[in-house]
C-alpha cells in the first residue's frame, strides 16, 4: 500500500532550513494498522502529511498503491487524495456552517456523486457511527467524541483505501478515546489500512505495529499484539 525509500524533508525558514525527515524507509501492507509515535517535533505529522499528499517531500521515492507520488502536480495529487485517502484530525476539522450530514457528504461532492446518492451514503455512515439522530444538527451542538465520530463517518464515506489519523484522540477524555479507538479498530477489522499518529502508549497498543520516530529518523519498528479497546 505504502512504499517509502530514503525520504527526506526540510522546511525552509528564511535563510535557514530545518531537516525534519532524514532518510525514512517504510513499507506498509494492505490491512495493517500502524501507530506512528515519537515526541513532539519528531516529524510525525510531517510524515503523515506527506503520505496523505497534503505536503511534498524533497528527495526519496514514495509510492502509494503502486503509484509513484514524487513530482505529482497539485491537481493530480488532489485527485489521488480524493480517491485513495481519508483523514481524521485531532481538531476534527468539521465545517461549522454545514450540518452533520452535509459534512459527511462533502468528500462525495468532490467525487461528483449526485446529491441524492451523497445524502444516502452519508446517512448510512452516520448510522454506522451511531449518529443518525444528529444528522440535521450543527457541529457546535455536538460533544468532542461525537464530532470525531462525524469526522470518521466523513472519512469513510468515500471508501478510502488508506485512513490517516493525526492524534484522533488527542483532545478526548480516556473513556471517549476508547470508544473512538474501538470504532477505528472495527474499520481496520473490515480490512482498511490505517496509519495513526499518537504520543500515547495506551492508544498505540491498540494498533498492530508501532513505528517510532526520533528527530526525523525511525528508531523502532515493531509488530505488537493488539490490545482491544
Ligand atoms: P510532530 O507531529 O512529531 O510533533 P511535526 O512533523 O509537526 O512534528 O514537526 C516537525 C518539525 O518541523 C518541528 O520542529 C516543527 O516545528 C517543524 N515544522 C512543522 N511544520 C512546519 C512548517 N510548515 N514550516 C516550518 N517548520 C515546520
Ligand atoms: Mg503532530
Amino acid at each position: 500500500m505504502i512504499s517509502i525509500k530514503d525520504l527526506n524533508k526540510s522546511y525552509k525558514m528564511g535563510k535557514n532550513s530545518l531537516h525534519v525527515l532524514k532518510g525514512i524507509n517504510l513499507e506498509v501492507e494492505e490491512g495493517e494498522f500502524v501507530a506512528i509515535m515519537g515526541s513532539s517535533g519528531s516529524g510525525k505529522s510531517t510524515l503523515l502529511n506527506i503520505i496523505g499528499m497534503l505536503d511534498t517531500h524533497d528527495t526519496g521515492v514514495y509510492a502509494l498503491d503502486g503509484i509513484v507520488i514524487d513530482n505529482l502536480t497539485e491537481k493530480k495529487a488532489a485527485v489521488y487524495r480524493n480517491k485513495f485517502l481519508g483523514f481524521i484530525f485531532q481538531s476534527y476539522n468539521l465545517i461549522n456552517f454545514k450540518n452533520v450530514v452535509e459534512n459527511v457528504a462533502l468528500p462525495l461532492y468532490y467525487q461528483k456523486v449526485s446529491r441524492s446518492k451523497r445524502n444516502e451514503i452519508a446517512l448510512k455512515y452516520l448510522e454506522r457511527v451511531g449518529l443518525l439522530p444528529w444528522a440535521k444538527h450543527m457541529p457546535n451542538e455536538l460533544s468532542g467524541g461525537q464530532k470525531q465520530r462525524v469526522a470518521i463517518a466523513r472519512a469513510m464515506a468515500s471508501q478510502p483505501k488508506l485512513l490517516l489519523a493525526d492524534e484522533p484522540t488527542g483532545a478526548l477524555d480516556s473513556v471517549t478515546s476508547r470508544e473512538i479507538m474501538q470504532m477505528i479498530q472495527e474499520i481496520n477489522d473490515d480490512g482498511k489500512t490505517i496509519l495513526m499518529v499518537t504520543h500515547e502508549d495506551d492508544i498505540a497498543n491498540m494498533c498492530k505495529r508501532i513505528v517510532r520516530l526520533k528527530d526525523g529518523v525511525i528508531m523502532e519498528d515493531t509488530k505488537i499484539n493488539q490490545v482491544r479497546a
